[in-house]
Protein backbone atom coordinates (compact mmCIF):
# COMPACT_ATOMS: atom_id res chain seq x y z
CA UNK A 1 0.00 0.00 0.00
CA UNK A 2 1.11 3.82 -0.93
CA UNK A 3 0.16 6.91 -0.86
CA UNK A 4 2.74 8.69 -3.89
CA UNK A 5 3.27 12.65 -3.93
CA UNK A 6 4.09 14.61 -6.93
CA UNK A 7 5.38 17.93 -6.29
CA UNK A 8 6.56 20.73 -8.63
CA UNK A 9 7.29 17.91 -11.55
CA UNK A 10 8.68 18.96 -14.77
CA UNK A 11 10.16 17.52 -17.24
CA UNK A 12 11.95 18.90 -20.55
CA UNK A 13 13.35 17.05 -23.37
CA UNK A 14 15.80 18.93 -24.66
CA UNK A 15 13.84 22.72 -25.28
CA UNK A 16 10.58 21.59 -25.02
CA UNK A 17 8.82 21.17 -21.71
CA UNK A 18 6.09 18.25 -21.81
CA UNK A 19 5.21 18.84 -17.90
CA UNK A 20 4.96 22.11 -16.19
CA UNK A 21 4.44 22.48 -12.32
CA UNK A 22 2.80 19.56 -11.87
CA UNK A 23 1.47 18.89 -8.28
CA UNK A 24 -0.81 15.47 -7.33
CA UNK A 25 -1.79 13.13 -4.29
CA UNK A 26 -2.38 9.50 -5.41
CA UNK A 27 -4.39 8.19 -2.22
CA UNK A 28 -3.30 5.41 -0.72
CA UNK A 29 -5.23 2.18 -2.10
CA UNK A 30 -7.25 4.04 -4.58
CA UNK A 31 -7.81 3.28 -8.69
CA UNK A 32 -6.07 6.82 -9.89
CA UNK A 33 -6.53 7.10 -13.95
CA UNK A 34 -5.06 9.62 -15.54
CA UNK A 35 -6.69 10.36 -18.94
CA UNK A 36 -5.80 13.17 -21.42
CA UNK A 37 -5.18 13.19 -24.98
CA UNK A 38 -2.33 11.19 -26.70
CA UNK A 39 0.85 13.17 -26.12
CA UNK A 40 -0.91 15.01 -22.83
CA UNK A 41 2.07 13.42 -20.86
CA UNK A 42 0.88 10.75 -19.15
CA UNK A 43 3.09 8.03 -19.98
CA UNK A 44 6.17 10.58 -19.05
CA UNK A 45 4.72 11.26 -15.41
CA UNK A 46 4.27 7.50 -14.77
CA UNK A 47 7.69 6.34 -16.03
CA UNK A 48 9.11 9.44 -13.66
CA UNK A 49 7.14 7.89 -10.18
CA UNK A 50 8.41 3.93 -11.76
CA UNK A 51 12.32 5.84 -11.62
CA UNK A 52 12.52 5.45 -15.74
CA UNK A 53 12.39 8.72 -16.31
CA UNK A 54 14.24 11.60 -14.51
CA UNK A 55 12.39 14.51 -13.89
CA UNK A 56 13.96 17.64 -14.57
CA UNK A 57 12.87 19.01 -11.46
CA UNK A 58 10.64 18.65 -8.31
CA UNK A 59 10.33 15.48 -5.83
CA UNK A 60 8.41 12.60 -5.88
CA UNK A 61 7.52 10.94 -2.85
CA UNK A 62 6.37 7.18 -2.04
CA UNK A 63 4.61 7.08 1.01
CA UNK A 64 6.76 9.10 3.61
CA UNK A 65 10.01 8.71 1.44
CA UNK A 66 11.15 10.88 -1.18
CA UNK A 67 12.45 8.76 -4.48
CA UNK A 68 14.28 11.11 -6.19
CA UNK A 69 17.64 9.27 -6.19
CA UNK A 70 15.73 5.94 -5.64
CA UNK A 71 16.22 3.49 -8.71
CA UNK A 72 13.55 2.21 -10.76
CA UNK A 73 14.31 -1.57 -9.01
CA UNK A 74 14.11 -0.29 -5.29
CA UNK A 75 11.04 2.09 -5.45
CA UNK A 76 8.31 -1.19 -5.18
CA UNK A 77 6.58 -0.34 -8.22
CA UNK A 78 5.80 -2.62 -10.68
CA UNK A 79 4.23 -1.39 -14.13
CA UNK A 80 2.28 -2.73 -16.99
CA UNK A 81 2.34 -1.83 -20.51
CA UNK A 82 0.18 -1.98 -23.57
CA UNK A 83 2.11 -4.46 -25.32
CA UNK A 84 3.02 -7.43 -23.15
CA UNK A 85 6.69 -8.03 -23.85
CA UNK A 86 6.55 -11.35 -23.05
CA UNK A 87 9.29 -14.03 -22.97
CA UNK A 88 8.18 -16.18 -26.45
CA UNK A 89 10.12 -18.95 -25.62
CA UNK A 90 9.18 -19.47 -21.86
CA UNK A 91 6.54 -20.53 -20.52
CA UNK A 92 3.48 -18.92 -18.47
CA UNK A 93 5.31 -19.86 -15.82
CA UNK A 94 8.50 -19.31 -16.96
CA UNK A 95 7.16 -15.50 -17.46
CA UNK A 96 5.35 -15.34 -14.27
CA UNK A 97 8.52 -16.57 -12.23
CA UNK A 98 11.44 -15.06 -14.20
CA UNK A 99 11.78 -11.64 -11.89
CA UNK A 100 11.64 -14.17 -8.98
CA UNK A 101 14.72 -16.72 -10.08
CA UNK A 102 16.42 -13.26 -10.71
CA UNK A 103 16.16 -12.01 -7.42
CA UNK A 104 16.96 -15.39 -5.81
CA UNK A 105 13.73 -16.40 -4.30
CA UNK A 106 13.66 -19.71 -3.15
CA UNK A 107 12.03 -22.60 -5.45
CA UNK A 108 8.98 -23.57 -2.67
CA UNK A 109 8.09 -20.03 -2.44
CA UNK A 110 8.39 -19.23 -6.03
CA UNK A 111 6.25 -22.51 -6.77
CA UNK A 112 3.57 -21.00 -4.01
CA UNK A 113 3.43 -17.49 -5.57
CA UNK A 114 3.07 -18.78 -9.08
CA UNK A 115 -0.04 -20.99 -7.90
CA UNK A 116 -1.53 -18.56 -5.87
CA UNK A 117 -1.19 -15.32 -8.60
CA UNK A 118 -2.06 -17.71 -11.78
CA UNK A 119 -5.45 -18.42 -9.44
CA UNK A 120 -6.20 -15.08 -9.28
CA UNK A 121 -5.86 -13.96 -12.36
CA UNK A 122 -7.15 -17.58 -13.55
CA UNK A 123 -4.31 -18.98 -15.53
CA UNK A 124 -4.08 -21.94 -13.61
CA UNK A 125 -4.48 -24.14 -16.38
CA UNK A 126 -2.26 -22.56 -18.88
CA UNK A 127 1.14 -22.68 -16.83
CA UNK A 128 2.74 -25.13 -19.35
CA UNK A 129 1.82 -23.55 -22.41
CA UNK A 130 3.73 -20.83 -24.35
CA UNK A 131 2.60 -17.43 -25.20
CA UNK A 132 1.96 -17.42 -28.58
CA UNK A 133 -0.58 -20.28 -27.83
CA UNK A 134 -2.57 -17.75 -26.22
CA UNK A 135 -5.54 -15.17 -26.96
CA UNK A 136 -4.58 -11.61 -26.35
CA UNK A 137 -6.71 -11.70 -23.40
CA UNK A 138 -4.52 -14.00 -21.61
CA UNK A 139 -1.61 -12.41 -22.19
CA UNK A 140 -2.34 -9.71 -20.48
CA UNK A 141 -3.04 -11.66 -17.72
CA UNK A 142 0.45 -13.22 -17.61
CA UNK A 143 1.62 -9.58 -17.55
CA UNK A 144 -0.31 -8.28 -14.69
CA UNK A 145 0.94 -11.66 -13.04
CA UNK A 146 4.26 -11.20 -13.65
CA UNK A 147 3.91 -7.98 -12.33
CA UNK A 148 1.80 -9.37 -9.46
CA UNK A 149 4.35 -11.56 -7.99
CA UNK A 150 6.68 -8.56 -7.20
CA UNK A 151 3.79 -8.03 -4.74
CA UNK A 152 4.79 -4.04 -5.48
CA UNK A 153 3.29 -1.62 -3.19
CA UNK A 154 2.27 0.77 -6.63
CA UNK A 155 0.80 -0.91 -10.20
CA UNK A 156 1.18 1.37 -12.63
CA UNK A 157 -0.65 0.32 -15.91
CA UNK A 158 0.15 2.14 -19.13
CA UNK A 159 -2.93 1.40 -21.43
CA UNK A 160 -2.85 -1.85 -20.68
CA UNK A 161 -6.00 -2.76 -22.63
CA UNK A 162 -5.28 -0.59 -25.94
CA UNK A 163 -4.41 -4.57 -28.12
CA UNK A 164 -7.73 -6.12 -27.27
CA UNK A 165 -11.42 -6.26 -29.16
CA UNK A 166 -13.41 -4.07 -27.37
CA UNK A 167 -15.27 -6.79 -26.07
CA UNK A 168 -12.42 -8.71 -24.50
CA UNK A 169 -11.44 -4.51 -22.97
CA UNK A 170 -14.49 -4.50 -21.28
CA UNK A 171 -14.34 -7.94 -19.78
CA UNK A 172 -10.64 -6.87 -18.93
CA UNK A 173 -11.84 -3.90 -17.19
CA UNK A 174 -14.27 -5.27 -14.85
CA UNK A 175 -11.49 -8.20 -14.16
CA UNK A 176 -8.90 -5.12 -13.51
CA UNK A 177 -11.62 -3.28 -10.95
CA UNK A 178 -12.27 -6.81 -9.13
CA UNK A 179 -8.03 -7.18 -8.77
CA UNK A 180 -7.87 -3.88 -7.79
CA UNK A 181 -10.57 -4.96 -4.88
CA UNK A 182 -8.72 -7.63 -4.10
CA UNK A 183 -5.44 -7.21 -2.96
CA UNK A 184 -6.08 -3.58 -1.92
CA UNK A 185 -2.82 -1.71 -3.91
CA UNK A 186 -2.41 1.59 -5.22
CA UNK A 187 -3.59 1.39 -8.90
CA UNK A 188 -2.16 4.13 -11.25
CA UNK A 189 -3.94 3.75 -14.58
CA UNK A 190 -3.15 5.52 -17.75
CA UNK A 191 -5.50 5.72 -20.45
CA UNK A 192 -6.70 7.92 -23.95
CA UNK A 193 -10.58 7.25 -23.52
CA UNK A 194 -12.43 9.26 -21.12
CA UNK A 195 -14.82 5.91 -21.28
CA UNK A 196 -12.41 3.59 -19.55
CA UNK A 197 -11.27 6.19 -17.67
CA UNK A 198 -14.39 6.77 -16.23
CA UNK A 199 -15.64 3.22 -15.60
CA UNK A 200 -12.43 2.23 -13.48
CA UNK A 201 -11.18 5.20 -11.72
CA UNK A 202 -12.25 6.22 -7.91
CA UNK A 203 -10.10 9.39 -8.41
CA UNK A 204 -9.40 10.69 -11.93
CA UNK A 205 -6.80 13.19 -13.36
CA UNK A 206 -7.34 15.26 -16.69
CA UNK A 207 -4.34 16.48 -18.02
CA UNK A 208 -3.72 18.43 -21.16
CA UNK A 209 -0.48 19.95 -22.30
CA UNK A 210 1.34 18.69 -19.74
CA UNK A 211 -0.97 20.39 -17.10
CA UNK A 212 -3.62 19.03 -15.04
CA UNK A 213 -7.40 19.84 -15.67
CA UNK A 214 -9.07 18.55 -12.60
CA UNK A 215 -8.76 15.99 -10.25
CA UNK A 216 -11.74 14.18 -9.10
CA UNK A 217 -13.85 11.55 -8.65
CA UNK A 218 -15.77 11.05 -11.83
CA UNK A 219 -19.15 11.76 -10.23
CA UNK A 220 -17.75 15.28 -9.89
CA UNK A 221 -15.92 15.57 -13.30
CA UNK A 222 -19.30 14.46 -14.73
CA UNK A 223 -21.33 17.49 -12.63
CA UNK A 224 -19.24 19.98 -11.81
CA UNK A 225 -16.80 20.39 -14.29
CA UNK A 226 -13.65 22.69 -13.40
CA UNK A 227 -13.15 24.80 -16.97
CA UNK A 228 -14.19 24.15 -20.66
CA UNK A 229 -11.65 21.09 -21.32
CA UNK A 230 -13.01 18.60 -18.58
CA UNK A 231 -16.56 19.58 -19.90
CA UNK A 232 -15.83 18.74 -23.28
CA UNK A 233 -13.49 16.05 -22.57
CA UNK A 234 -15.82 13.83 -20.02
CA UNK A 235 -19.19 12.50 -21.62
CA UNK A 236 -20.37 10.99 -24.82
CA UNK A 237 -21.48 12.99 -27.18
CA UNK A 238 -19.44 15.32 -25.32
CA UNK A 239 -21.39 18.43 -23.76
CA UNK A 240 -22.67 21.04 -26.13
CA UNK A 241 -21.26 24.58 -26.34
CA UNK A 242 -22.65 27.29 -27.38
CA UNK A 243 -21.28 31.12 -28.19
CA UNK A 244 -22.16 33.21 -26.16
CA UNK A 245 -23.12 35.52 -28.60
CA UNK A 246 -25.91 32.98 -29.92
CA UNK A 247 -27.53 33.21 -26.57
CA UNK A 248 -29.59 36.06 -26.64
CA UNK A 249 -31.31 37.65 -23.25
CA UNK A 250 -27.88 36.87 -21.70
CA UNK A 251 -28.11 39.67 -19.32
CA UNK A 252 -25.58 38.78 -16.21
CA UNK A 253 -27.05 40.31 -13.22
CA UNK A 254 -23.99 38.94 -11.38
CA UNK A 255 -20.96 36.89 -11.37
CA UNK A 256 -18.33 37.41 -14.76
CA UNK A 257 -17.54 37.28 -18.37
CA UNK A 258 -19.52 34.55 -20.13
CA UNK A 259 -17.73 32.98 -23.19
CA UNK A 260 -19.52 30.00 -23.72
CA UNK A 261 -22.69 28.02 -22.01
CA UNK A 262 -22.52 24.77 -22.10
CA UNK A 263 -25.34 21.55 -21.59
CA UNK A 264 -25.12 18.03 -21.66
CA UNK A 265 -26.59 15.99 -24.41
CA UNK A 266 -28.65 13.79 -21.88
CA UNK A 267 -29.82 16.90 -20.21
CA UNK A 268 -31.70 18.41 -22.84
CA UNK A 269 -35.74 17.99 -23.29
CA UNK A 270 -37.02 17.33 -27.25
CA UNK A 271 -40.31 19.02 -27.53
CA UNK A 272 -40.90 20.21 -23.80
CA UNK A 273 -44.33 21.05 -22.31
CA UNK A 274 -44.83 24.83 -22.14
CA UNK A 275 -44.33 25.32 -18.90
CA UNK A 276 -40.73 23.38 -18.75
CA UNK A 277 -38.13 26.14 -17.98
CA UNK A 278 -35.42 26.66 -19.89
CA UNK A 279 -33.21 27.74 -22.47
CA UNK A 280 -34.98 27.05 -25.44
CA UNK A 281 -33.20 25.98 -29.22
CA UNK A 282 -35.10 25.20 -32.38
CA UNK A 283 -33.59 23.24 -34.80
CA UNK A 284 -33.64 20.56 -37.48
CA UNK A 285 -32.90 16.81 -37.31
CA UNK A 286 -29.80 15.97 -39.15
CA UNK A 287 -29.19 12.58 -37.80
CA UNK A 288 -30.77 9.49 -35.73
CA UNK A 289 -28.77 7.07 -33.90
CA UNK A 290 -31.07 4.33 -32.39
CA UNK A 291 -29.22 2.19 -30.30
CA UNK A 292 -32.04 0.50 -28.29
CA UNK A 293 -31.90 2.28 -24.58
CA UNK A 294 -30.82 5.30 -25.93
CA UNK A 295 -31.33 7.69 -29.23
CA UNK A 296 -28.76 10.52 -29.93
CA UNK A 297 -29.99 13.29 -32.33
CA UNK A 298 -27.80 15.44 -34.36
CA UNK A 299 -29.41 18.62 -34.35
CA UNK A 300 -28.49 22.14 -36.86
CA UNK A 301 -30.33 25.46 -35.18
CA UNK A 302 -28.77 28.70 -35.39
CA UNK A 303 -26.20 28.42 -32.58
CA UNK A 304 -24.35 25.63 -34.57
CA UNK A 305 -25.06 21.98 -34.98
CA UNK A 306 -25.50 20.15 -31.38
CA UNK A 307 -26.77 16.88 -29.97
CA UNK A 308 -29.17 15.19 -28.12
CA UNK A 309 -29.34 11.53 -26.19
CA UNK A 310 -32.52 10.60 -24.57
CA UNK A 311 -33.06 7.28 -22.50
CA UNK A 312 -35.77 4.67 -23.55
CA UNK A 313 -38.31 7.27 -25.53
CA UNK A 314 -39.46 6.67 -28.88
CA UNK A 315 -37.77 7.78 -31.54
CA UNK A 316 -38.56 11.29 -32.72
CA UNK A 317 -39.48 11.03 -36.40
CA UNK A 318 -40.11 15.17 -37.40
CA UNK A 319 -37.00 17.05 -38.57
CA UNK A 320 -38.29 20.41 -36.61
CA UNK A 321 -38.01 20.04 -33.20
CA UNK A 322 -37.53 22.52 -30.37
CA UNK A 323 -35.12 21.72 -27.46
CA UNK A 324 -35.47 22.94 -24.00
CA UNK A 325 -32.50 22.78 -21.72
CA UNK A 326 -33.24 23.18 -17.51
CA UNK A 327 -31.75 26.43 -16.44
CA UNK A 328 -30.14 24.37 -13.50
CA UNK A 329 -28.45 22.47 -15.88
CA UNK A 330 -26.96 24.95 -17.70
CA UNK A 331 -23.09 25.49 -17.25
CA UNK A 332 -21.28 28.92 -18.24
CA UNK A 333 -17.72 29.45 -19.02
CA UNK A 334 -15.54 32.08 -19.65
CA UNK A 335 -13.57 33.48 -22.37
CA UNK A 336 -10.44 31.39 -21.40
CA UNK A 337 -12.50 28.12 -20.72
CA UNK A 338 -12.86 28.79 -16.91
CA UNK A 339 -15.90 28.08 -15.12
CA UNK A 340 -18.11 30.41 -14.34
CA UNK A 341 -19.98 29.66 -10.96
CA UNK A 342 -22.19 31.92 -9.28
CA UNK A 343 -23.91 33.61 -12.44
CA UNK A 344 -26.99 35.06 -12.09
CA UNK A 345 -28.83 36.13 -15.23
CA UNK A 346 -31.96 36.68 -16.22
CA UNK A 347 -33.26 33.37 -17.52
CA UNK A 348 -36.55 34.40 -18.04
CA UNK A 349 -35.37 35.62 -21.37
CA UNK A 350 -33.12 33.85 -22.58
CA UNK A 351 -33.24 31.85 -26.03
CA UNK A 352 -30.91 31.25 -28.77
CA UNK A 353 -29.82 34.56 -30.78
CA UNK A 354 -32.51 35.29 -33.29
CA UNK A 355 -35.49 33.87 -31.04
CA UNK A 356 -37.69 30.70 -31.75
CA UNK A 357 -39.85 30.77 -34.71
P1 LIG B 1 1.03 10.37 -23.54
O1 LIG B 1 1.45 9.16 -22.78
O2 LIG B 1 0.06 11.24 -22.79
O3 LIG B 1 0.51 10.05 -24.89
P2 LIG B 1 3.85 11.02 -23.46
O4 LIG B 1 4.12 11.17 -22.02
O5 LIG B 1 4.27 9.75 -24.11
O6 LIG B 1 2.32 11.31 -23.74
O7 LIG B 1 4.55 12.20 -24.24
C1 LIG B 1 4.42 13.56 -23.87
C2 LIG B 1 5.26 14.41 -24.79
O8 LIG B 1 6.62 14.16 -24.54
C3 LIG B 1 5.03 14.14 -26.26
O9 LIG B 1 5.08 15.37 -26.94
C4 LIG B 1 6.19 13.26 -26.65
O10 LIG B 1 6.54 13.46 -27.98
C5 LIG B 1 7.30 13.78 -25.74
N1 LIG B 1 8.27 12.72 -25.38
C6 LIG B 1 8.01 11.59 -24.68
N2 LIG B 1 9.12 10.85 -24.49
C7 LIG B 1 10.12 11.52 -25.13
C8 LIG B 1 11.52 11.29 -25.30
N3 LIG B 1 12.10 10.22 -24.79
N4 LIG B 1 12.22 12.21 -25.99
C9 LIG B 1 11.65 13.33 -26.49
N5 LIG B 1 10.33 13.61 -26.36
C10 LIG B 1 9.57 12.73 -25.69
MG1 LIG C 1 1.37 7.15 -23.37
Amino acid sequence: MAKIELKHISKKFKDETVIEDLNLTIKDGSFTVLVGPSGCGKSTTLRMVAGLEKQTSGEIWIDDKCVNDTPPGLRDVAMVFQNYALYPTMTVRGNIEFGLKNRGVPRDEREKLVKDISEIVGLTSYLNKKPQSLSGGQRQRVALARAMVKKPKVFILDEPLSNLDAKLRNQMRTELIQLHKRLGTTFVYVTHDQVEAMSMGDEIVVMNKGIIQQADSPMKLYHDPANLFTAEFIGTPAMNMINRKDVQGLDIQKGGSIGYVGFRPEQAIINASAETEGYAIEGEILTRESLGAENIYQIQSRAGIFFIKTFLTALVTSDRVKVTIPYEYLYYFGLSGERLRGIEINTKRLVVAGGIT
